[in-house]
């Protein structure tokens, strides 16, 4: 077998570029490899939010000015379930950016610094001692799998897909906007809770807009779920006809499987690493796509316990937060309780900024501020 390498990544979405960035930069000799199964730019059903924090990981990884030219989103509303409202400004602003234009910068900065990106599809995996063989050609130290929420490597390795109660399912379309729109909308639903719809202004004139639920809500409709999906978007967003109508699966944090087998680490939508409460996962793909080459480079000889560690000091106390706070969050008065605080207070509403979209944890005094307002309402009720 010649076809040799230290490194092959499997999907070159954010999780799996990242991790051949990170590679690179840590190991310039290393032979790394970067398949997917399309050809870039693809499209990827998606909000588009790139939030500050995933800035910072794209950063880290020499691509400071990556996504500099879209404009920054400081402005971010939510509505909870049972309407309360905060409107503000973020710490540090977002960005809202294609991923037919995202996905395909990540992969020709990867290209461009000496990555070798094929085109190929993964059916087949075998472990051998020191090394795994993809399809039996090609001979990898380390495969890191960055191939989304229906990992094919994941099902290789024998890890189930994540639990239907462990995951959502959203539908994106791109609407109209007046060009000055500068607010991201989230605007919670009671209907079939947890669901949301949003609006998230790109900067040209268009807005991606969407609505997403769980998947056992969805079910338990009873009816297709093209028609839910795209029936709620319309009738939450009647003034925003939405076209390129476009839906995927969520695996969410809290239905994360171990974080690979063997030689085979799980990284992105693959390991299930997205936020529970705001379906944010682009942040959390660069930062385990980067965990993940850290471990594949630095640690050849043992990749996992390497991943676990990494993965632990960076979200272990983040991820049990957010489980927490999903189950908490079950009840729609406790997010109409954290709302209504962030309205009034600019240290909450930043934090909760922080817990949702990276990687930020709920300190006590703010938790019990919380209960004390949900527990107040609850008696009021
Ligand atoms: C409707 C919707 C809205 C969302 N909105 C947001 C948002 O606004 N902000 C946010 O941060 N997150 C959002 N998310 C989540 C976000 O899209 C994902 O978390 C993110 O794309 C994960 O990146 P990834 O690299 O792990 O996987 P992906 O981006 O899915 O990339 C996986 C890649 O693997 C390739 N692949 C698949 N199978 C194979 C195979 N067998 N062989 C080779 N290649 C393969 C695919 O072609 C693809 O390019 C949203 C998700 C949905 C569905």
């Amino acid at each position: 077998m010649d076809d040799v390498w230290d490194v092959v990544i499997v999907g070159a979405g954010p999780a799996g570029s990242a991790a051949a960035l990170r590679a690179r930069q840590l190991r310039p000799d290393a032979r790394i490899l970067l398949l997917d199964r399309a050809s870039f730019p693809r499209d990827k059903a998606c909000g588009d939010g790139i939030a500050a924090h995933a800035r910072a990981e794209l950063a880290t990884l020499g691509l400071p000015d990556l996504i500099a030219d879209h404009r920054p989103a400081r402005r971010l509303s939510v509505i909870s379930p049972g309407g309360a409202r905060v409107l503000a400004t973020v710490a540090r602003p977002n960005h809202v950016v294609p991923r037919l234009v995202f996905d395909a910068r990540l992969v020709e900065a990867a290209r461009s610094r000496g990555i070798e990106v094929r085109r190929h599809r993964v059916r087949a995996l075998a472990h051998g001692g020191d090394h795994v063989v993809l399809d039996g050609a090609v001979r990898a130290g380390t495969v890191i799998a960055a191939d989304g929420a229906n990992s094919a490597v994941r099902r290789l390795i024998g890890i189930p897909a994540s639990p239907d109660r462990h995951t959502a399912i959203a539908v994106r379309g791109y609407a109209d906007v007046p060009a000055d729109d500068d607010v991201q909308l989230i605007a919670m639903q009671r209907e079939g809770w947890p669901a949301y719809a949003w609006s998230f202004p790109v900067g040209d004139g268009t807005a991606n807009v969407g609505f997403g639920m769980l998947l056992p809500e969805l079910r338990a409709t009873g009816l297709p779920g093209r028609e839910v999906l795209h029936g709620r978007l319309a009738r939450l967003l009647p003034h925003l006809p939405a076209r390129d109508l476009r839906a995927h699966h969520l695996p969410l944090s809290t239905g994360r499987p171990k974080p690979g087998a063997g030689r085979v680490l799980l990284a992105g939508d693959a390991g299930s690493f997205i936020n529970p409460l705001t379906g944010e996962g682009i942040y959390y793909a660069l930062l385990t796509g980067r965990l993940a080459a850290e471990a594949a480079v630095l640690s050849p000889a043992g990749p996992l316990p390497a991943y676990r560690r990494s993965l632990r000091r960076a979200l272990g106390r983040h991820l049990v937060t957010t489980d927490l706070l999903a189950r908490a969050s079950r009840h729609p008065a406790f997010i109409d309780a954290a709302i209504e605080t962030a309205a009034r207070r600019g240290d909450v509403f930043d934090l909760l900024v922080d817990v949702g979209l990276g990687s930020g944890t709920v300190p006590p005094s703010l938790a019990a501020a919380v209960a004390r307002r949900w527990l107040g309402s609850a008696v009021r009720g």
